[in-house]
């Protein structure tokens, strides 16, 4: 599943390839993909056809297209395994091709999703917190570590004030978004703090670790996923590699702790896997 810097990685080059261009007709290939849209693919492509892409957006995994700098935009998550591709039209059609939009001149954007958990749908911009307007489902998600706008206090306010383990709170997108087990785990690992510990025990000294730490383990994957595009054909799922070289903690159960030389441990956490290293990160005496 693409993490949070993957989907950076495909807004920019989104961002590079179709803002400013207006589409000229969208082909739905297949209606899982627009299943959100419960008008239906025959309207989503009405919808879009003559508009123009005048932002692209992201908040938390999901993306979206402002069109016409108007009232609606198109939503975009993808899922376990979508991707966007820019294409030349007379190319062969990829083999899980599910909405292709055609511009009024320039390659075409294909979305791509061999599982189809990933989709698009259109919706009205609706206010959010602190002011931004954002496609109505995704309202109540909060913003990410990686945002410009992120407010670091009152995300870490947020956490004291939820009353549960540390680790539940980072994976709750409606308090920080963006977070999934892996970069969790990274963070945890890297302030030195147990996943079970009580958010309302934390100080704020913690709090501002916790998320610094996630903050720079997403820039450093982000460095180096963004230089995965090519003019041509570009993949812009933004595969970075990144997770082979560079965890500490995640997936690495039995090797030794790049700090102290622990083995790192592996606990069920919410019905997944958690890592951290039993001398850096001791069980809290405390838990819920
Ligand atoms: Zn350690």
């Amino acid at each position: 599943m693409p993490e949070l810097p993957e989907v950076e990685v495909v807004r920019r080059g989104l961002a590079d390839h179709v803002l400013g261009r207006t589409i000229s007709a969208v082909a739905v290939e297949h209606p899982r993909a627009v299943r959100r849209h419960v008008e239906g693919g025959g309207d989503f492509a009405a919808r879009l056809a003559g508009r123009t892409i005048t932002g692209v957006r992201r908040r938390g995994k999901y993306l979206w297209f402002d069109v016409d700098g108007g009232t609606d935009a198109v939503l975009a998550h993808l899922g376990m395994s979508g991707q966007m591709l820019v294409a030349e039209a007379d190319r062969p059609a990829a083999k899980h091709l599910r909405i292709r939009f055609t511009f009024d001149d320039g390659p075409q954007l294909w979305f791509v999703d061999q599982r189809t958990f990933g989709g698009m749908s259109v919706h009205p911009l609706v206010p959010a917190a602190g002011g931004d307007l954002v496609p109505a489902p995704i309202a109540h998600i909060a913003r990410d570590p990686m945002d410009p706008a992120f407010d670091l206090d009152a995300a870490v306010a947020g956490i004291r004030r939820k009353r549960t383990e540390l680790k539940r709170v980072l994976l709750d997108q409606t308090v920080i978004s963006g977070i999934g087990n892996i970069y969790a785990d990274e963070a945890l690992w890297r302030a030195r703090l147990h996943g079970l510990r009580p958010t309302e025990l934390l100080t704020r000294k913690q709090g501002r670790e916790v998320l610094g730490a996630a903050a720079e383990v997403m820039d450093a994957a982000l460095a180096a996923g963004g230089t995965s595009f090519d003019a041509l054909y570009v993949n812009v799922n933004g595969a970075s590699g990144y997770f082979d070289r560079s965890l500490d903690a995640y997936g690495q159960a039995d090797r030794p702790c790049r700090r102290c030389g622990t083995p790192i441990r592996r606990e069920s956490f919410m019905n997944r896997s958690s890592f951290s290293c039993p001398r850096c990160q001791p069980r809290p005496r405390t838990t819920h």
